[in-house]
């Protein structure tokens, strides 16, 4: 038997199924995993990706933040591909209770999902340090440089930075998801940024279900592991 005709199985079996997905379910809607683009910082920029998504280089270096991450962190015009779509379709019919993911794009809503829960934040969510007002994405990219609040303060990405701890309230309800769920299925991740990785430890069950296209460290642990494109994978199933 084939292994889509496996998750097919999995999946229509199931009535309590939970997604957590990485950075391989955006690059395939042509979003580059800013950490695994090669060379990206020897063409332009002075630091590894890692440094500059930092806190403390946020706060020193502003500008150069900002910079880099209108640049390369930022893809309006990305549409959702199979997998999200299909994702939203098994969310409407129940089968579906969360999409936990580390990608902060926000193209599961755009999909139609409704129950997101975004680790790593959200570029469309952004905040004045000083007084807290909201702004949408548009009024990031609008302004040239670090983005400035009407009260003069600097607007801040609600996106979790390098140094930064994830938010404790969304981690928790992953917990929660994940511990209670019949079938996980993990795609698009190496499984290899914690905490959030850790995550896996948290299922019980005995349908644990990874898409990647490469191996992964937790491919043993999985009941089902399909090394293939997370589109394409979701895109193949009747649901
Ligand atoms: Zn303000």
């Amino acid at each position: 038997m084939k292994t889509e005709n496996n998750l097919q199985n999995i999946i229509s079996l199931s009535e309590n199924i939970v997604f957590f997905g990485g950075a391989g379910v955006s690059t395939e809607s042509g979003i580059p995993d800013f950490r695994s683009v090669d060379g990206l910082y020897n063409q332009k920029y002075k630091y590894p990706p890692e440094t500059i998504i930092s806190h403390s280089f946020f706060m020193r270096n502003p500008e150069e933040f900002y910079d880099f991450y209108k640049n390369k962190m930022i893809y309006l015009s990305a549409k959702p591909n199979m997998a999200h779509i299909k994702l939203r379709e098994l969310e409407k019919q129940g089968k579906l209770k969360a999409v936990i993911t580390q990608n902060i794009d926000g193209l599961h809503q755009m999909a139609g999902s409704k129950n997101v829960l975004e680790l790593h934040g959200s570029v469309h969510r952004n905040y004045c340090m000083k007084c807290s007002k909201f702004y949408d994405v548009d009024a990031v990219m609008k302004n040239q440089g670090v983005p400035k609040c009407i009260c003069g303060g600097t607007i801040k990405p609600d996106v979790v930075l390098y140094e930064e701890a994830l938010d404790n309230g969304i981690f928790d309800k992953a917990i929660e998801y994940i511990t209670k769920a019949d079938v996980l299925i993990i795609g698009g991740t190496s499984l290899g940024v914690y905490p959030a990785a850790g995550l896996i430890n948290y299922y019980k069950g005995n349908k644990l279900v990874l898409i990647n296209k490469s191996t992964t460290s937790m491919d043993y642990k999985a009941n089902l592991v399909i090394h293939d494109s997370i589109g394409e994978v979701f895109g193949a199933l009747e649901i």
